[in-house]
C-alpha cells in the first residue's frame, strides 16, 4: 500500500510538472514569467527563431533560474529555453508576444519587420564559444515539430539570420544538422 502511494504521489508529480504532452510524449515543463512579452490571443504565428542564452554572473550560468534572472535584467524573453540536458521550458505560452527578437527583418520575401508579432522563440542554454548537447539538438528538432503540430510554421531562422550585424545567435549551431534531422520523417525509434 505504502509502496501504491509512493507511486501515485510520483504519478501526480508527473503530471503537474509536465504540461504539454503531444503525441510523441514531448515532455515541456512550465516555467512562467511574469516579464518579456504582452498578452495576445489572436495572432497568427508562422516563424520560429532560435537563439542561445547563458548568465555568466550567475553562480550555474546554465541554471533555468540564471537564465530567467538574466532574461529579467533586460526585461525580455522566449517562449522556451532548452536546457543543457535537453529539458524544455516554456517561459512564454505561445497564443502571448514574447520579446525575443527585437529589431528584426525576414532574410526572405516578403522580407516582414518586427518579428515577435509572428514568431515562436527558442533559447538554447550555450556559451559564447560553445556548441550546443547532443540532448539539446535532439529537444530542438522534437520541440519544432511539436510547434509545427500546432502552427504553420514557412521559416525557422536564427537570431543572426533576422538581426544580422547585431545578433550571432545560435552559437555554434550545425544549421545543416539541425535540417537534416529536422526533415526526417520521425520513427518509433527517432522521435
Ligand atoms: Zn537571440
Amino acid at each position: 500500500m505504502r509502496i501504491f502511494r509512493r507511486f501515485l504521489c510520483v504519478a501526480l508529480l508527473v503530471m503537474i510538472a509536465s504540461t504539454g504532452q503531444s503525441a510523441d510524449s514531448l515532455k515541456i515543463v512550465s516555467a512562467p514569467v511574469d516579464f518579456g512579452f504582452r498578452r495576445c490571443d489572436n495572432r497568427v504565428v508562422d516563424t520560429i527563431i532560435l537563439h542561445s542564452i547563458c548568465n555568466p554572473e550567475a553562480v550555474d550560468k546554465f541554471s533555468l533560474e540564471s537564465i530567467q534572472a538574466i532574461l529579467k535584467q533586460y526585461k525580455v524573453s522566449s517562449h522556451y529555453v532548452i536546457l543543457r540536458d535537453g529539458g524544455i521550458c516554456r517561459l512564454v505560452e505561445e497564443k502571448d508576444v514574447a520579446y525575443h527578437a527585437g529589431r528584426s527583418r525576414l532574410p526572405v520575401s516578403p522580407f516582414r519587420r518586427e518579428l515577435n508579432g509572428t514568431s515562436i522563440g527558442i533559447e538554447l542554454v550555450c556559451d559564447p564559444e560553445g556548441q550546443p548537447t547532443e540532448a539539446q539538438y535532439e529537444a530542438a528538432v522534437k520541440l519544432v515539430r511539436d510547434i509545427k503540430s500546432r502552427h504553420e510554421i514557412k521559416h525557422v531562422f536564427g537570431h543572426e539570420d533576422v538581426a544580422p550585424g547585431r545578433k550571432t545567435d545560435p552559437w555554434g549551431f550545425d544549421w545543416g544538422r539541425f535540417r537534416i534531422t529536422l526533415d526526417q520523417e520521425p520513427t518509433v525509434n527517432n522521435p
